[in-house]
Order: C-alpha cells, then structure tokens, then sequence
C-alpha cells in the first residue's frame, strides 16, 4: 500500500493548527488588509529586525500604544482589529531582542502569522532602500509593502521564493532526513527551492530524486508556511513511494531513512510545516489502525 487513508483536514486536527485554512481564521487574528482612511489613535507596535522583536517573554509584542504611530513606522495589518506597525530596527546584540524561533516557541499560531510578516518585511525595507536600477533612494508607497524609485519607477517589493517540503510515505512507513546543520538525532521532511520554470510538483520529484534517490508515485497537496528565515513560502505535500532505494547526496543530506509510530527520531518544533506534515500522517495512520 503506498499510503493509508487521509482523513479529511478540519479545523479540529493538526494540520489546522497553523491558520493554514481560511476557515480557522478568526477576526482577532492576524491580517492583511488597506490602511484605515480614518486618524489612527491608537495602535498596536512591534519593533523588530530580520533576528527578532524587542519585549519580554512575558509580554510578547506586540504592544499596544495609545497615540498615533511614528512617521517611522510601517502599517502592516490588522491584529485583534487594531492596525498593527512594524517600527524596523538596525541589527544589534541587545537582551531586549528576542529571537523569532524563540517568540515562536512561546506564543500562538496568531502570532506565528504575525512575526513572519514583520522579519520579512524587514528584510525587504532593508535591502531596498535605494533603487537597484539606478541607485536613487527610494520611497515607501502608501498602500502596499512596495519601495519605488522617484527616479526610474523601478519598484521593489518583498521577496518571496517559493520551496516544496514533502513527506514521503510508503504505508504505515515515512522517510526522513539528517541534514548537516541538524543537531545529532534530528530529522526532518525533504525541501527545496523551486527552479526558475519549474512547478511545485516538478520540483518536488527532483528535489526527492536528488536528495534521496527516490521516484514518487501521486502527490498530496496539503497546505503552505510562510516561513521567515529568510523569505520562504513553504508548499507542504505528501508523496507517495513508487520506486528506488536510498541513495544519499551526501553534501545535502548524512542520514535519510525510514521512520514510523512506534520509532520516531527528534522532530521539529510544533510551529513548523514539517512538524505538521508528520504529525498530520501519524493523525491518518491511528485512524487507520483503528
Ligand atoms: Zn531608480
């Protein structure tokens, strides 16, 4: 059997736990939307770099600030209905600015959202200060994360690059990797950048057959991260075994194998789509042997 049965994505399961479903989405979460017409009063602030948020991890940004934000900082949305700024700060060594893996492991999904958006939007505030066309300094459009050059019109906005992360399964047995920068018994799914001209699916097979020698029957699309470090937007699948043995790309990857219930290595934290992909099949698998 290439794989057991999925049972169907709700918001009462795993995999819904990331506000990967619109459904799950409540009004106090985080969002994208226009810019109030009316004076802003108060707002909500987070000051943050591309590492991490000032606060205290018992007061996790961001903070709520009875006043008008600063000329300098950026609307970036709506949290609990309030407009939400980002205030960019240089990178510095502080003991006030906390880690966004260490914010992560602290708060909720709402806020997972949330800080992504800020560490990616800082990255493009940064590197896009004068015009990659013609050097000029640029300005901050009004109504979208968009630099554009008074200049030339050339207009920058955040990057995004689009990876495949996968969990390739085969019954009641899924494969997982030891990559090098993994601490000793760590595992993970397989991921990769998706080419220029390539799908997601095209990327997914080669990215599989290059780390692991692997051919994959039919594939499972079954949600997406955005996930900051820097600018990845994570395209989650299950992929069914067909053919081949392991076969290691030994600069990528030291260890891959075969894993199941009762034989789990350490995995990733809860709030990252690899976790969520494997707890998401070990979800199917009980219901199956049930
Ligand atoms: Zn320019």
């Amino acid at each position: 059997m290439a794989i057991v049965p999925l049972i169907p994505i709700t918001a009462a399961n795993c995999f819904a736990d990331l506000g990967m479903l619109a459904a799950t989405q409540t009004q106090d979460a985080f969002q994208r939307a226009p810019k109030p017409k009316d004076p802003i009063t108060e707002h909500w602030l987070i000051q943050a770099n591309a590492q991490g948020a000032l606060g205290t991890l018992s007061q996790a940004p961001p903070h709520l600030i009875l006043e008008p934000p600063t000329t300098s900082c950026l609307f970036i949305g709506y949290w609990q209905q309030k407009p939400v700024y980002l205030q960019p700060i240089e990178v510095m060594e502080t003991a006030e600015l906390i880690p966004w893996r260490t914010w992560f492991q602290h708060t909720d999904s709402q806020h997972f959202a949330l800080y992504s958006t800020c560490a990616q939007v800082w990255h493009w505030w940064h590197e896009h200060i004068f015009c990659g066309r013609c050097g000029q300094q640029t300005l901050i459009a009004d109504h979208e994360f968009a630099r554009i050059c008074p200049a030339c019109a050339h207009t920058s906005y955040p990057r995004i690059s689009p990876c495949i992360i996968t969990l390739v399964v085969d019954g009641e047995r899924f494969l997982l990797a030891h990559s090098p920068r993994f601490k000793t018994g760590f595992y993970s799914t397989l991921a990769g950048f998706i080419e220029a001209g390539e799908s997601a699916e095209q990327a997914l097979r080669r990215e599989v057959y290059e780390e692991v020698g692997l051919h994959l029957g039919r594939l499972h699309y079954l949600g997406s991260q955005s996930w900051p470090f820097s600018h990845s937007l994570m395209l989650g699948y299950l992929a069914e075994y067909q053919a081949g043995d392991i076969r290691l790309d030994e600069e990528e990857i030291t260890d891959a194998a075969w894993f199941s219930a009762d034989n789990l290595p350490l995995l990733p934290p809860q709030f990252a789509i690899s976790r969520q992909l494997i707890d998401y099949y070990l979800t199917c698998i009980a219901a199956h042997r049930q």
